[in-house]
């Protein structure tokens, strides 16, 4: 690496991404933050609590799960899945909360915030609140509210309180805008904990870095069933969280192929999809440049995904930058591949996926036949499909298969 860009890379960008755009009442926030983020990752005190919450909260490590049925119907290479639909609260998540839950705790603020979309993160969040003792806001759109009554219910259960937003198209994005403005008038005392791997720096590198125990364990997972490592991962992406986290510790590499799957919705016309690495232009959103999904005008432009938690108009400026080296190939997956996705596994290896990693699945549907029985997929698995039950139902009765 360069100097100039190693230095970039300090300043909080990947290549020409990254960064922080946002108000001056935020700078000095985010730049306690990541004073906070850097002498907690060198501090081995921290390093073992957190080890420790992972092992014993989390529930980690997840198993790497050889999936013998799958393979043989697929006929082709070899399917392994990361499991991270096994860990407490059912998704990959809890791997940031954890993290960002004890760094509140060592800047001595008594409060969290957070955004969400399926409901996941805030669930996450909630969870990690609760078992550290804080109280905790979480924004969350009607339309999701409504999309994920479970989720808003054992958000509640764990003490939290959920926050209805009106605004805008009453999603994600949405809830990502309120919960910074909340931060705005909080921040002496409150953190935002951020759910994925966007937004202002440090976030994007701080989540990456929770993620990162996935790909870690993956890594050492595969080398000691294999010998080897995977000649393909794929992850679906939203902002990008559990990508990265299975991604990066391989990213260096080179013999691993990567593939981020992104929502294709109903259709690629805009609007019908939340495909923004695929069908995106740069541009700025919640503090970050990042490939967006905008229109003409440059206004973000509304999304869809079958699945809420992909249903985001950006995407993790560090997936950019891969993108634009072409370090990992991006790709779409349309909301019926993901419902057929998420039959097939139920069905052949009696695992229900979240309707996000589906996308993921549906990749590996594609590649898998055509690769030799001695090649290695890996899909990370990112959550469980719980969530989505009553949504995958309604849709197979609409479809006349129930
Ligand atoms: C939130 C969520 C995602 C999308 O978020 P990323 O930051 O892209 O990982 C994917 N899968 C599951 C199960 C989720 O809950």
């Amino acid at each position: 690496m360069s100097e100039k860009a190693a230095e970039r890379l300090r300043d909080g960008y990947f290549g020409p991404y990254g960064g922080r755009f946002v108000p001056e009442t935020l700078m000095a926030a985010l730049a306690q933050l990541e004073r906070e983020y850097r002498s907690a990752m060198a501090d081995e005190g921290f390093q073992a609590e957190l080890d420790r919450c992972l092992r014993e909260i989390a529930g980690r490590p997840s198993p790497m799960y050889f999936a013998k049925r799958l393979t043989e119907h697929w006929g082709g290479a070899k399917i392994y899945l990361k499991r991270e639909d096994m860990n407490h609260t059912g998704a990959h998540k809890i791997n940031n909360t954890l993290g960002q839950g004890l760094l509140t705790l060592r800047m001595g603020k008594k409060r969290v915030i957070a955004e969400t979309g399926a409901g996941q993160h805030g669930v996450a969040t909630a969870m990690a609140a609760a078992v550290f003792g804080l109280t905790c806001d979480v924004y969350m759109g009607t339309e999701d509210i409504r999309r994920q009554a479970l989720n808003v219910f054992r958000m509640e259960l764990m003490g939290a309180r959920v926050v209805p937003v009106t605004t805008g198209q009453r999603t994600l994005k949405d809830a990502c805008n309120e919960a910074l403005r909340d931060w705005m008038a909080s921040v002496e005392h409150t953190h935002y904990i951020l759910g994925s791997v966007v937004g202002p720096a440090p976030f994007p590198e701080m989540v990456r870095e929770f993620q990162c125990c996935i790909g870690r364990e993956a890594r050492r997972q595969m080398l000691e069933a294999e010998g080897r490592l995977p000649d393909v991962i794929i992850a679906c992406v939203g902002g990008g969280s559990n990508a990265a986290g299975i991604f990066y510790p391989m990213i260096a590499d080179q013999q691993v192929r990567m593939i981020g799957v992104e929502a294709g919705g109903r259709s690629m016309g805009l609007g019908d999809h939340a495909a923004s690495l695929v069908a995106g232009r740069p541009g700025v959103l919640h503090g970050t440049k990042s490939y967006i999904l905008q229109d003409e005008d440059g206004q973000t432009a509304p999304v869809h995904s079958v699945s809420a938690g992909l249903d985001y108009p950006g995407v993790g400026p560090e997936h950019a930058y891969w993108k634009d080296t072409g370090r990992v190939t991006y790709t779409t997956c349309s909301d019926e591949q993901a419902i057929d996705a998420t039959c097939l596994l139920a069905r052949i290896e009696g695992i229900i996926p979240a309707l996000e990693s589906a996308h993921a699945v549906h990749e590996a549907a594609r590649l898998a036949p055509s690769m030799k029985p001695d090649q290695i997929i890996l899909i990370n698995l990112s959550g469980r499909g719980d969530k989505d039950c009553t949504e995958i139902a309604e849709i197979l009765k609409r479809r006349g298969e129930r």
